[in-house]
């Protein structure tokens, strides 16, 4: 997936980005190839909700900002990548569970371990029992 997003990343300089519509903060771009294979697709992005959206699709299907977006993220001096085009799954946090209560909240690093050292007296408690 790596190896993907770098193949994006190596793109962004053959495109020029001309703005087409703008509706407040909700602006639509044209990202057209300067170089090599032509390319045109047009890109949406809410500049202060960083929400959008590109006419490849690339990141509906595979969960992956384009280099069309990408462009753009450059063309506004966006220093990272918006947290809505990182999906849950290409992060660290994917495999992590949360762990409910048996009322159904997510119960917390705090509660968990109060549990854990409920659980854990509770074997000693029926080790010792064992033994009686
Ligand atoms: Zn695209």
């Amino acid at each position: 997936m790596f190896n993907k997003f770098q193949e994006e990343f190596d793109e962004v300089y053959r495109f020029r980005v001309d703005v087409v519509e703008v509706h407040g903060d909700d602006k639509k771009f044209k990202v057209q190839s300067m170089a090599g294979r032509h390319e045109e697709f047009i890109v949406k992005f809410n500049i202060t909700s960083k929400v959008g959206g590109c006419g490849c699709q690339l990141y509906d299907f595979m969960g992956l900002p384009c280099k069309h977006l990408l462009t753009i993220f450059q063309h506004l001096f966006l220093d990272e990548i918006p947290s809505n085009f990182i999906m849950k799954r290409w992060t660290k946090d994917a495999n992590k569970v949360e762990v409910l209560s048996s009322e159904g909240f997510p119960m917390h690093d705090r509660h968990l371990g109060a549990d854990a050292v409920r659980i854990s007296q509770m074997c000693r408690l029926s080790t010792q029992l064992a033994y009686l």
